[in-house]
């Protein structure tokens, strides 16, 4: 029987602690049976003090892990060897250990940095007793080897950037696998760079996963890899980017998630299916869980038994999400549509004296307008919170600033004060417009 695990990422939208064993229950339903918890900045690391955005206490994540562990799931962590760890190097307290001045990466040459990583393995693996892995991370490393002290250290490599990538990485995983789990890395590096054979100097207890998601199968590098007979799983993912230009519900998007995991099933590797919570701990949060809910029934082993037409809560909750989406894309084609016809508005200014057509067709839908994506605010904090999710004021303050990016806020001004502001932001469009709204 092949593998079927699933990569949760903290660093996104997740559940908080006492909505915890309710999502663990639709996982084992849907037929998950491993669970690979990516923290990230959201958990107070010890080593990382002073610099983590503490959502969650030590106490959250043992009482979590051990949940997880009597329901029977396999629970190991994911931490970053190298990069991806802008959250720690964004501040000056870190700032000596990156990669050539680049906030995302640590530089595998500085001894302080490659101190701190084996001080986070040494966390990680305690804080998650029983673990059969430690993911590493180890991806989208793109400014490896830039700095004078690592191209110096490399100079007589034949492949300068892949020697002092698998330097660090042997180190690590040696490390992991000392303690008696197996390391795991992202297979990215590898692929991009067909380095396959280089993959034997790593201990041979290391697991490599290949994420790809836009690709068919065959998917690149994985008939080479398993060729070096090492474990190789393959990464759908339920949850990724695009960030949030599409709104907070896009079929489209879900229906291109199912298509990678099915893609990925055909090739019968054990599978991570990845949830990510946002490409960077800087960007845009993606939607939460309930938006994806037909992907993650497709990656389950039982998600056949499981609809979304059902009468368990993450069904009704996931149609719940549905439909504040359709109203979020409803809402961001007639802001779109009111502002360009406020524009056409202001000209007919210029040639017709009728200052009233401004209530009638401007004022009064973009306060209706207004009024209805506050509303829809109200009812998205509802969601979160009947669901025990993170990250409420966040994402809805984002997604609720991109449906209002041209209007002034008519609930908070006065009707004139609106509509001086409204033809102070038109003049930007149409300078000639003076602000009585006459050319
Ligand atoms: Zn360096």
């Amino acid at each position: 029987m092949r593998k079927n695990y699933l990569h949760l990422d903290f660093k996104g939208i997740a559940p908080l602690p006492h909505k915890w064993r309710e999502y663990l229950e639709l996982f084992k339903n849907l037929g998950f049976e491993g669970i690979l918890l990516e923290l990230d900045c959201k958990y107070a690391w010890k080593t990382w003090r002073g610099v983590t955005w503490d959502r969650y206490s030590e106490s959250d994540i043992r009482r979590m892990v051990s949940i997880a562990r009597d329901m029977g799931f396999a629970v190991s962590l994911l931490i970053q060897m190298q990069g991806h760890l802008e959250w720690a190097l964004a501040g000056e307290k870190y700032a000596s250990f990156r990669e050539s001045g680049f906030i995302s990466e640590i530089c595998p040459s500085n001894p302080a940095a490659v101190r701190k990583i084996e001080e986070w393995i040494d966390e990680a693996i305690a804080l998650c007793p029983d673990a059969p892995y430690l993911h590493l991370g180890g991806d989208e490393v793109s400014h490896l080897c830039s700095c004078s002290e690592c191209r110096k250290r490399s100079s007589c490599a034949e492949d300068p950037r892949m020697s002092i990538y698998l330097d660090h990485a042997r180190r690590c995983c040696e490390r992991v696998a000392e303690k008696g789990l197996r390391p795991m890395l992202w297979s990215d590096v590898f692929v991009s760079r067909k380095c396959y054979d280089s993959i034997k100097t790593l201990p041979p207890e290391t697991i490599l996963v290949n994420w790809c998601y836009n690709e068919k199968a065959p998917f690149s590098g994985l008939a080479e890899m398993q060729a070096t007979g090492y474990e190789i799983w393959g990464a759908p993912a339920i949850r990724c980017g695009p960030d949030c230009l599409s709104g907070i519900y896009d079929e489209q998007r879900v229906t291109a998630r199912i298509d990678n995991i099915r893609q990925w099933q055909q090739t019968g590797t054990d599978l991570l299916h990845t949830v990510w919570g946002r490409s960077s701990s800087f960007n845009f949060l993606y939607p939460p869980w309930h938006c994806f809910a037909d992907a993650f029934a497709e990656a389950g082993t039982n998600g056949a038994a499981w609809s979304i037409d059902g009468d368990d809560t993450f069904a009704i909750q996931s149609r719940r999400w549905r439909s504040l989406g359709k109203k979020y894309t409803e809402l961001q084609q007639r802001g779109f549509l009111l502002f360009k016809s406020i524009a056409g508005i202001i000209r007919v200014s210029h040639h017709v004296d009728r200052p009233e057509l401004f209530n009638a067709d401007c004022l009064s839908p973009a306060k209706k307008l207004d009024a209805e994506i506050l509303q829809l605010g109200r009812e998205l904090h509802s969601f979160f919170e009947d669901n025990g999710l993170s990250d409420a004021d966040e994402f809805i303050d984002t997604r609720l600033a991109m449906l209002r990016p041209s209007l002034p806020h008519p609930q908070d001004l006065k009707d004139e004060d609106f509509m001086l502001q409204m033809r102070r932001k038109l003049r930007q469009v149409s300078p000639d417009i003076d602000e009585t709204g006459k050319g």
